[in-house]
């Protein structure tokens, strides 16, 4: 009896015109996520996608791989057979019987109008069958269509016929690269990583940017950490980009330029305007923090508004209406709590202020920043960045160090921008 993989994907982008390239990039994350691994064939067959390994012993080697295939809805290890009731019978009984359940139900599909019965019929004949067979052996087992400690899942097509009674559950969401870029503010704690994954399983593309002050003997740099949860995120998406960007001077500036109350707003803010002329250099549409409302005091809705003001940039923040305990549940499924939980030397609360603004105005920040050459400090923030690049191929995720090269044209343009001021509107867009 041949083994194979059902691959089920979400129906509800799949009705619109756009179903076709869904389904390609679905399968062409599919056949990358598995590229070393022994795959026979990926087929799909009336809505749905069938696997069959090329060595048996890989299977659990290749559900592991597409459990971070986003757009999967679940996995079904399952067994072909021939779809005529003599050869389904007897091969849902022998499911059935390892099983050794003390109660179950049938439930079919059937995408073959030729099949000559439909799906209750079907569900009927081989109910009762599994029942006189499992009977055999233990008198006490009965059907239950509610709730059945076992469900014998039969799926017919042309031809063909697949029993499964276990599946596991997908990553879910859409296939990725499908939805444009992003550029995600990556911090290193939990939220971030979190906000960044969440955007990637909307099929975003996402390049991170971390910003990190000068590590103190005593603590690990930031640096490491978040060069260790993109190295777990990539995965997901299968190419990533981290930029790094030194923010100790920047720091320094608004700390000896700026009210004190502010300090941690206007970090903020010049994070975000030197991560938009990282997405302006990616092509990226918005940028995605992992800010949590209210959760910190820099997350009051006056304060993320007024962090915002003038952005001319979407941010999104996917984790605005979740609870910590629903953002740490997600870090430990996706595998990067551990690397969060790391000690690390945070650049944001050095020189903490003692009483910071909860409710601060975007004329309030303005204000705070009069005193402070903002485009200098975003030069000085772009000219410090350096990248690298991050790839999984093989079921290993490879880096490679990279020169800013796109951020490097950016700034090139920004500066004959200045020269000649009549170029200037075209380069600050
Ligand atoms: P996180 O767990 O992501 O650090 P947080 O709840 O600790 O979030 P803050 O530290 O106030 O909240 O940061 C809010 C958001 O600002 C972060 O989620 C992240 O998107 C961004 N951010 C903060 N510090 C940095 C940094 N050093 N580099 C890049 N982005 C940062
Ligand atoms: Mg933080």
């Amino acid at each position: 009896m041949k083994r194979v993989l059902i691959l089920h994907y979400h129906e509800i982008w799949l009705k619109g015109g756009n179903k076709n390239y869904f389904l390609s990039r679905l399968r062409a994350a599919i056949r990358q996520s598995v590229a070393d691994l022994p795959v026979e064939s990926l087929e799909s067959i009336a809505e749905r996608l069938v696997l069959t390994p090329g060595d048996e012993a890989a299977l659990s080697r290749i559900v592991a791989r597409l459990r971070r295939v986003f757009g999967l809805a679940y996995i079904a290890p399952a067994r072909e057979v021939p779809s005529p009731l003599a050869a389904l019978g007897p091969a849902a009984c022998e499911m059935m019987a390892e099983k050794n359940p003390r109660n179950f139900a049938v439930r079919a599909k059937i995408a073959d109008s030729a099949y000559g019965m439909n799906s209750m019929e079907l569900e009927r004949e081989l109910g009762r069958a599994v029942l006189e067979h499992l009977r055999a052996r233990d008198a006490s087992v009965r059907v239950k269509l509610d709730e059945p400690e076992v469900t014998c899942q039969v799926e017919i097509v042309p031809g063909r016929a697949f029993l499964y009674a276990d599946r596991v559950e997908g990553a879910g969401g859409l296939p990725a690269v499908t939805s444009g870029r992003l550029v995600a503010l990556l911090s290193g704690g939990f939220d971030s990583a979190v906000a960044a994954y969440k955007m990637m399983r909307r099929g975003c593309h996402v390049t991170f940017a971390h910003f990190f002050g000068n590590p103190s003997p005593s603590c690990n740099s930031s640096r490491g950490v978040a060069e260790e949860l993109v190295r777990t995120l990539t995965p997901y998406q299968f190419t990533s980009r981290l930029y790094l960007i030194p923010f100790d001077a920047v720091q320094r500036q608004i700390v000896t330029g700026a009210h004190e109350s502010y300090r941690v707003l206007l970090y903020r803010r010049m994070m975000a305007r030197i991560a938009r002329e990282i997405a302006r250099a990616e092509h990226a549409r918005g940028l995605v923090t992992g800010d949590s409302v209210s959760q910190v005091a820099s997350q009051t809705l006056h304060n993320l508004a007024a962090i915002d003001h003038g952005l001319d940039l979407p941010v999104y923040r996917p984790l605005a209406g979740d609870d910590k305990a629903e953002i740490l549940r997600l870090a430990r499924q996706i595998g990067t709590y551990k690397i969060s939980c790391e000690p690390f030397e945070d650049c944001c609360p050095r020189f903490l202020p003692r009483a910071p603004a909860i409710f601060a105005s975007p004329q309030e920040l303005d204000g705070a920043e009069v005193g402070l050459d903002i485009e200098a400090l975003v030069r000085m923030g772009l000219e410090g960045a350096t990248c690298a690049d991050y790839r999984f191929e093989g079921g290993e995720v490879t880096v490679r160090l990279g020169w800013p090269r796109r951020l490097e044209n950016r700034l090139a343009g920004k500066r004959r921008a200045e020269r000649q001021p009549a170029a200037r509107d075209a380069a600050s867009n």
